[in-house]
């Protein structure tokens, strides 16, 4: 995240994308897989909207949405993270979605978050 990048693990042997991380590859069992940079643009799979601050820091946010984004670029891996602009837009799951890396005031390192893809940008 510091080098605002979206790493994902991929197997040195087989190529095969793993998400979350692991010490072995489930498919060939090749240990120590690579992390390999992905475009931070997917796909909304799932998503909820969250009313109560289950996370305090994020009390300010409510109701704030919170995605699972599926990477084409990863072998349709799946990553969670706050679509900061959709608590009052339409959101839907098949939606076209891009990753920016945010560094919240008083945080040590930037979170990925996912907007509506804009091709402009
Ligand atoms: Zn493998």
């Amino acid at each position: 995240m510091k080098a605002e990048e979206l790493r994902l693990q991929r197997c040195t042997n087989c190529r095969t994308w793993i998400w979350g991380p692991q010490w072995i590859c489930a498919r060939c069992h090749t240990f120590n897989p690579a992390w390999e940079s992905v475009d931070p643009i997917g796909v909304v799979y799932a998503w909820s909207r969250s009313y109560h601050p289950f996370i305090r820091e994020y009390a300010h946010r409510t109701p704030y949405v919170t995605a699972l984004v599926e990477l084409p670029h990863a072998g349709g891996r799946r990553v969670l993270g706050l679509m900061p602009d959709a608590a009052s837009h339409h959101i839907a799951i098949g939606d076209a979605v891009q990753g920016r890396f945010e560094l919240d005031e008083g945080a040590v390192w930037p979170l990925l978050r996912w907007y509506p893809f804009d091709d402009r940008t």
